[in-house]
C-alpha cells in the first residue's frame, strides 16, 4: 500500500483535545493495515506565536504542501486578540489557505437522525436534511486590498475591500457545478447584487457559467433571504454557492440545524491537496474542560479519506461509527448538559465502534 503522509495542525485552546481523538482513528487504521499514513505535526495560530513570533512559519507552509493532506483543529486565542492582524492566530490560517491555493470550501450540512430533537428547528423541517455548501475562500473582502485604517476628517475610520475577479467566481462555479451534478442538479447562488457591485460580477459570472449547464435548476438568492431561508425551510437548498463572507455566516448558521457546530466537518480544496478542519473554532470557553465535541473533528477526517486519500470506504465507516454511537444516545456536554459523555469518552466510543465495524 502507497504511504500517504499528512500534516496535522492542532493549533489553539480545544484544537489539542480533538486532535487527540482523531490520532486515535488513524493509528488504529495504521495498526489494521487499512492505511498506511504517516503524520508529522505543525504549529499555527498562538501555539506558533507563543514558539516562533508568527501566527505560521515558512516551514509549516512548505511542510503542508509538501503533504497529501492537512488535518487542521482549530486557531485562534484570547491571548493574541489585541494583536495587528498579521500577528493574529486567524492570520496564520488565511495565510495556510492562500498558500495552498484552497478555493474551494465544502461544507455539508446533514443532520443525524438521532439529533432531529436537538436542532433549533421542528424536526419534521430538518429530518433527513442534507444540504452542502460550496464557499469560496480565498477571495473576497477577507483578501482584498487596499485595506487598513486612515485618518479622514479627523476621525479614523477602518475600510476593506469586497473583490472578486471573473476567473475566481469561474472556478469556483465549476465546483459547484460538478457537485450538482452527482446531487439534485439544482444550485443557489447566493449575493448581494441589489447593492453591490462585486456582487453584481458574481451574479452575471455564474449566469455566464451556467448557461452551458442547462440541465441544472440555477437560482439567484440574496445573503440576507438566505440567511432566512435557511432557518425557515432549509430542505429547499440542495447546492449553496456562496462567496467567502457570506458563505461563514451562513455555514455557521446553518450548523444550528443539526443540533451543534461542534459535528460539522469541512473540506477545502486545490486542484491539487486538501485540508480538513471543523467548521467550529476554537471555543476558548470550553477549553480544558474535557466536555469539547470531538466529532467535527472525526468527520474531518472522514472528508479527508472521502476527497484526498481515495478511500471512501474508510468515511463511510467513519460516519457510520459516529451515527450508531449517537443512536446509541452517547452525547458530549453541547447536546446533553447533565448526562453526557468527556471527548476523550466520546473519541473512544467512536473508536470501539469502528472496531466493530472494520
Ligand atoms: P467558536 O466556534 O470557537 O465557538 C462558538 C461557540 O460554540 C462557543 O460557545 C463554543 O464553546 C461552542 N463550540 C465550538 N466548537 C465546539 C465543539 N467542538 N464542541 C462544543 N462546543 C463548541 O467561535 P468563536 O467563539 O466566535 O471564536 C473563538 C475563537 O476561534 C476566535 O479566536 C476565533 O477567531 C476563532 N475561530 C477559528 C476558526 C477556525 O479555526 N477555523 C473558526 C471560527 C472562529
Amino acid at each position: 500500500m502507497n504511504k500517504q503522509s499528512i500534516v496535522i495542525f492542532p493549533g489553539d485552546e480545544i484544537g489539542p483535545e480533538i486532535t487527540t481523538e482523531a490520532i486515535k482513528i488513524i493509528d488504529f487504521f495504521n495498526e489494521s493495515k487499512l492505511t498506511n499514513i504517516s503524520y508529522d505535526f505543525a504549529d499555527i495560530g498562538g501555539a506558533a506565536l507563543d514558539k516562533y513570533n508568527t501566527p505560521i512559519t515558512a516551514d509549516a507552509l512548505e511542510k503542508a504542501k509538501k503533504s497529501d493532506a492537512v488535518l487542521l483543529a482549530s486557531v485562534g486565542t484570547p491571548k493574541y486578540d489585541n494583536n495587528v492582524r498579521d500577528q493574529k492566530p486567524e492570520y496564520g490560517l488565511l495565510t495556510l489557505r492562500k498558500y495552498l491555493n484552497l478555493f474551494i470550501n465544502i461544507r455539508p450540512i446533514f443532520v443525524f437522525n438521532s439529533l432531529s430533537s436537538y436542532s433549533s428547528l421542528k424536526p419534521e423541517l430538518i429530518n433527513d436534511l442534507d444540504i452542502v455548501i460550496i464557499r469560496e475562500l480565498i477571495g473576497d473582502v477577507y483578501f482584498g486590498e487596499p485595506r487598513g485604517f486612515k485618518d479622514v476628517g479627523g476621525e479614523r475610520v477602518g475600510y476593506n475591500t469586497m473583490l472578486y475577479s471573473e476567473s475566481e467566481v469561474k472556478r469556483i462555479t465549476q465546483f459547484a457545478i460538478e457537485t450538482a451534478n452527482k446531487r439534485k442538479k439544482q444550485i443557489t447562488s447566493v449575493d448581494k447584487a441589489n447593492v453591490l457591485e462585486c456582487s453584481q460580477l458574481w451574479r452575471q459570472t455564474v449566469d455566464r457559467i451556467m448557461s452551458q449547464h442547462q440541465d441544472i435548476n440555477l437560482q439567484h438568492i440574496y445573503v440576507d433571504n438566505a440567511a432566512m431561508q435557511i432557518i425557515k425551510n432549509p430542505k429547499q437548498f440542495d447546492v449553496i454557492l456562496t462567496p467567502n463572507l457570506f458563505g461563514d455566516i451562513l455555514s455557521d448558521a446553518a450548523s444550528m440545524l443539526t443540533g451543534s457546530i461542534g459535528l460539522l466537518p469541512s473540506a477545502s480544496l486545490s486542484d491539487s491537496i486538501g485540508m480538513f478542519e471543523p467548521i467550529h473554532g476554537s471555543a476558548p470557553d470550553i477549553a480544558g474542560q474535557g466536555i469539547v465535541n470531538p466529532l467535527a473533528m472525526i468527520l474531518s477526517l472522514a472528508m479527508m479519506f472521502e476527497y484526498t486519500l481515495e478511500k471512501p470506504e474508510l468515511s463511510k465507516i467513519i460516519k457510520q461509527a459516529v451515527n450508531d454511537v449517537l443512536n446509541e444516545g452517547y452525547f458530549t456536554k453541547d447536546l446533553s448538559s447533565n448526562d453526557f459523555v468527556t471527548t476523550s469518552e466520546m473519541g473512544d466510543k467512536v473508536l470501539d465502534k469502528l472496531k466493530q465495524l472494520c
